[in-house]
């Protein structure tokens, strides 16, 4: 596929999982991928490898998304390095889980940083530079609406502010052509969860297809989304969850 030939991305957590996923593809697309980590400093670099070894341009930049400063300076080199930017998929999120008696406020804050303010200040960085065509695509989870577990209200609520984010900033975008959209995966096999770990048997039960989504089917949907065939797509939450009931 080259319908993203001559575009720039810049994925947040794209060193593993879901994010690394997306930089493959959208490098297998024809873009141009700039992406951030935070400890994983090997594995990013050897993604870089691999997609220069594609032939498209591929930049790591070690930015922890709680910085506020780190991730501005994470866009600023994109455009530095690859010239624009194009895409924007805020796909680095943390998860934890514990029931209320129990979740400190230190959670909440970390949580909130990583999944939530991170994505704001990326988005207020990003609209800087993108024109026209722009795609801002942020990864946001199933949970924001369906939590059949107890423990999940801060990763719960974390995700639901992105839902409430992306349906605003549609509005900002929508008059300069960029569109914001958010995907919201169930159970999709990474270190985060694991499809062997322990809530995977569980989780399986929620859902319609019974298997965990492989970062390969989250990709391709960013990739679409991404892509010129979706551009009256915006300030929609869009489930890729095999089905998740909740
Ligand atoms: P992983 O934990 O497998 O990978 C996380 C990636 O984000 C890594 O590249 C990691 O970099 C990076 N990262 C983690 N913390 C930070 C940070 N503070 N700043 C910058 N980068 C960071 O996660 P997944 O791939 O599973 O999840 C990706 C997104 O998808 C998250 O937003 C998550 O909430 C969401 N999601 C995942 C689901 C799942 O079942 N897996 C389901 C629903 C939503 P490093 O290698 O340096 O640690």
């Amino acid at each position: 596929m080259s319908n993203l030939v001559n575009k720039t991305a810049l994925v947040t957590g794209g060193s593993r999982g879901i994010g690394a996923g997306i930089v493959r593809r959208l490098a297998a697309d024809g873009a141009n991928v700039a992406f951030t980590y935070v400890n994983g400093k090997e594995r990013a670099e050897a993604l870089v490898k691999e997609i220069e070894a594609t032939g498209r341009k591929a930049v790591a930049i070690q930015a922890d998304a709680a910085n506020a400063e780190a991730v501005t300076a994470a866009v600023e080199t994109t455009v530095a390095k690859l010239g624009t930017l194009d895409i924007l998929v805020n796909n680095a999120g943390i998860g934890t889980f514990a029931p209320i008696d129990q979740a400190t406020l230190e959670d909440f804050d970390r949580t909130f940083n990583v999944n939530v303010r991170a994505v704001f200040v990326a988005i207020k960085a990003a609209a800087k530079h993108m024109t026209s065509g722009g795609r801002i695509i942020n990864i946001g989870s199933i949970n924001a609406t369906r939590v059949p577990f107890e423990g999940g209200s801060v990763y719960a609520a974390s995700k639901a502010a992105i839902q409430g984010l992306t349906t605003a900033l549609s509005r900002d975008f929508g008059p300069l052509g960029i569109t914001v959209n958010n995907i919201q995966p169930g159970p999709v096999n990474t270190d985060l969860n694991p499809d062997n770990g322990p809530f995977a048997d569980f989780l399986r039960t929620q859902m319609a297809i019974g298997r965990y989504g492989t970062t390969d089917e989250l990709a391709s949907f960013v990739s679409y989304l991404a892509g010129p065939e979706a551009s009256y797509i915006t300030g929609a939450s869009l489930n890729a969850d095999g089905g998740f009931k909740g």
